[in-house]
């Protein structure tokens, strides 16, 4: 490892993130025409992947930029409550809230790169929009692979949030993944996916996902789904990650508490929304959502609530 990226990569685990790679920004040259491939699978996605960014443009977006860092943080090592699973993706609530001292901490980074003259750009100064295809640039720094169901895995599983920075150094840090490919006969995330979302390994229908509506979709139930396939899930849906075999072996009863879910969840079921208050809502929800849904979304939020409520009773009544 070079200097540099030995430097970057101290100071990132210092800011709290489990994983840190650098690639070179001509890495991502191959990615054009796996993204090409992927709206040729579905080309309904084009209109989804247009409002998360420009994921080809990185170069042109940030002439400049000679390499990008790729940082993981790794949410295996917080336990989520029970009573939660199912309704609530583990992916949103357990982003250690803005603030937290739990939370990985891209300011100081920002600082850190600042003061040793090097130009940085990503980590949340884009939203949501990023720097480019995360997922695709955290494989080329061999910090994990992408599985069928289209979630990034590292050894421990897909449970993780990624950052990058394009930076104007020219440095390089690719570590050796052991996680094993999918197996070429797997399709348990296929078959854990109620609403069919995932339409071809590697391949996913937005505009069916669970996740996406009960978030950015504003809870519609688009035509071909029924409510009933949303089960119980009042905002995200884990069906795909739960059902993989590189998932299974967590145990989310274990770990470090976080954002006080344990304290909170009884409240936050389904069934008692009808007793909350907005207000509540905008407190102890929308900032757990990992900024997927915003307090405009409260109607949403309630919409989802009540039809995991019935869909609860239904399932009780089987
Ligand atoms: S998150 Fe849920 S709805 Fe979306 S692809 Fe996975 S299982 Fe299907
Ligand atoms: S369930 Fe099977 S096919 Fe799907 S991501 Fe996991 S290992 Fe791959």
């Amino acid at each position: 490892m070079d200097s540099l990226s030995q430097k970057i990569y101290d100071q990132a685990l210092r800011c709290g993130f489990d994983k840190c790679g650098i690639i070179s920004i001509s890495a991502l040259d191959g990615f054009k025409q796996l993204y090409q491939q992927r709206l040729n699978d579905v080309p309904v996605s084009q209109y989804f992947y247009k409002g998360v960014g420009n994921l080809t443009e990185t170069k042109s977006r940030f002439p400049w930029s000679k390499s990008i860092v790729i940082l993981v943080f790794d949410y295996g090592k917080y336990r989520f409550p029970e009573s939660l699973q199912g309704k609530y993706g583990k992916a949103f609530f357990l982003e250690p809230e803005k603030k937290s001292r739990e939370r990985f901490d891209l300011e100081r980074l920002e600082v850190w790169f600042y003061e040793h003259g090097i130009q940085a750009k990503g980590g949340e100064q884009f939203g949501s929009l990023s720097v480019g295809p995360l997922r695709y640039m955290a494989m080329k720094a061999g910090l994990g692979i992408i599985r069928k169901n289209n979630f990034f895995y590292t050894e421990n599983g897909s449970y993780n949030n990624l950052f990058a920075y394009v930076i104007d150094q020219e440095c390089e840090l690719i570590h050796t993944c052991s996680a094993p490919p999918c197996s070429e006969k797997c399709d348990l995330c296929r078959r854990a996916c109620k609403t069919k979302a995932l339409e071809a390994p590697y391949t996913m229908n937005p505009f069916k996902c669970v996740s996406f509506l009960t978030t950015f979709g504003n809870s519609d139930t688009p035509e071909g789904l029924s409510d009933e396939m949303y089960e119980q899930w009042v905002c995200g849906c884990d069906n795909c990650q739960d059902a993989c075999p590189y998932n299974r072996r967590h145990d989310w009863k274990h770990g470090l508490p976080l954002n006080k879910l344990e304290e909170i969840a009884p409240a936050i079921l389904p069934e008692n929304y009808e007793n909350l208050t907005d207000e509540f809502l905008i407190k102890n929800v929308i900032p757990k959502t990992a900024n997927h849904l915003q307090d405009k979304d409260i109607p949403a939020l309630r919409k989802n609530a009540a039809r995991s409520a019935i869909n609860a009773q239904r399932a009780g009544a089987k």
